[in-house]
């Protein structure tokens, strides 16, 4: 049998409103002391009763529009209930039959291919997180568990797709556009590493000539964008190997360990009906109104997709470049920070691109904690513009801004790595360099190119690489033609 991929992704995000989604509480909540923030409705006290937070709708609904969604005028919450110390109310509000928004869509781009492929997004809705259960030591073996309830009552959206990716890696590009979106929108900081974007994924395989659909294995905590292309891939492996086996697929809940890279089997998978789910009888019907939806349609802040056009035309800049510096928010204000203070777009590009980025994934920095700032960068590009030093120096150059956080200036005036712009001096060397190697220099009247590559070389072994190339170049086929 050919089988064909099948993949649908369920992603929460946290939407980042200074107040929890039904009390007061406050949602900075990182770093704080267990139970510090919370108050009787975040805790389920008997008695308490839930106010939903207007600009959590207001998040929602924009992520919803930006995802061409459809938006319900009037949607519901639920109960879903379900026993685990990490939710004290014992149910979780959630939206069900109803969600806010439905029948959506993202585009995406695939590599090496000029075609577009339509993702539809089955539904956003709204809904509450639950705390943080903390195990001593391994949960198998732990003697207890510490419950932590400053995480319940964050607000969430929670964005279904259809199952329409074909491969691992479009679910990551997916993901990797749908985190640059909800960052422009400024609802969420799609930081998955810290669990404010997480991704559950289904995955089943499909008889590719009949059609007929594979059981579906859900995969969940998949926590950074790395590991979402190593765990779908796994898990199609998986079941290719079992089908080729003659093995039966099970219907169940995996978990992604990533220290093992491996998925590994949590619980056989629960069904709606499992969560007993009611209306919320504490909350009326939620309603929106087509204003508060135009009004924000027509605020929405331009998306990556928009941005990236812009980019192109503003800027000069290849599709490619685009692309890549509005993959997220904080990327693209980047450069256009710098390209303000700077006219030769592609050239900042370009180190952003290279320079920058490599030592952002090498060393684990956050753009918005680089120590070279657009600032900065540009100090360093018109230093070299200037000449006071060459392309291979300002490389030496940015690796000690990114390490000190110093000015560029102030590194060439501390470590003296200027390029000499005496030419007097530098003819010295030439002269002396053309006096010491006859043989190349004979080689080169003898047409042999090579022997000049030679002679630059060696100029640049005395000056210590801080002659001017082409300067070199002219300075010394002049002298060996005399
Ligand atoms: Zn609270």
């Amino acid at each position: 049998m050919k089988e064909e991929v099948v993949i649908g992704l369920e992603i929460h995000i946290q939407l980042m409103t200074k107040a929890k989604i039904f009390c007061q509480c406050s949602t900075d909540y990182i770093g704080k002391e267990p139970n510090t923030n919370t108050c009787p409705v975040c805790l389920g006290l008997p008695g308490s009763l839930p106010v939903l937070n207007k600009k959590v709708l207001e998040f929602a609904v924009r992520t919803s529009v930006a995802l061409n969604c459809k938006i319900n005028q009037v949607s519901r919450f639920h109960r879903k209930n379900y026993f685990y110390p990490d939710l004290p109310k014992a149910y979780q509000i959630s939206q069900y039959d109803t969600p806010l928004g439905i029948n959506g869509y993202m585009e995406i781009s695939l590599p090496e291919s000029t075609e577009k492929r339509k993702i539809r997004i089955t539904r956003v809705h709204i809904e509450e997180d639950a705390g943080k259960l903390v195990h001593e030591g391994d949960i198998t073996f732990s003697s207890y568990s510490l419950a932590d309830y400053n995480r319940c009552g964050i607000p969430l959206a929670e964005i279904v797709t259809e199952p329409d990716f074909r491969s691992a890696e479009e679910a990551q590009i997916f993901l990797v556009k749908l985190r640059s979106i909800v960052q422009h929108l400024g609802v969420c900081d799609g930081n998955m590493e810290e669990g404010s974007m997480r991704c559950d994924a289904n995955i089943s395989l499909r008889d590719a000539k009949t059609g007929a659909l594979g059981i579906k294995v859900e995969i969940k905590n998949i926590n950074s964008f790395k590991a979402v292309k190593k765990a779908l891939q796994f898990e199609v492996d998986r079941q290719k190997k079992l089908l080729a086996e003659g093995e039966k697929i099970m219907q169940e809940t995996r978990h992604w360990d990533e220290s093992k890279f491996i998925t590994v089997s949590m619980r056989s998978k629960e069904e709606a009906h499992d969560y007993r789910y009611f209306p919320e009888p504490d909350l009326l019907p939620l309603k929106v109104d087509l204003k508060m939806i135009n009004n924000i349609r027509k605020n929405l802040s331009e998306l990556p997709e928009a941005r990236r056009k812009r980019f192109i035309k503003d800027y000069q800049i290849p599709e490619y470049d685009a692309e890549i510096l509005t993959s997220s928010k904080a990327l693209g204000d980047y450069y256009e920070k710098a390209v303000s203070l700077y006219s030769n777009s592609k050239v900042l590009s370009n180190w952003i691109m290279g320079e920058l980025i490599r030592y952002l994934n090498e060393e684990k920095v956050e753009i918005k904690d680089s120590p070279v700032s657009p600032e900065k960068l540009v100090g360093m590009l018109k230093l070299m513009d200037e000449g006071i030093i060459s392309g291979k120096m300002a490389k030496d150059v940015f690796e000690k801004m990114f390490k000190t956080g110093k000015d560029a200036s102030q590194i060439v005036k501390e470590s003296g790595i200027t390029q000499i712009t005496d030419e007097n001096e530098l003819i010295k060397i030439v002269d002396k360099v053309v006096n010491e190697n006859p043989k190349s220099v004979e080689d080169f009247n003898q047409g042999k190119e090579k022997a000049l590559n030679y002679l630059v070389g060696q100029v640049m072994r005395y000056t210590k690489g801080r002659a001017k190339p082409d300067f070199i170049f002219e300075a010394i086929k002049q002298r060996v033609k005399e």
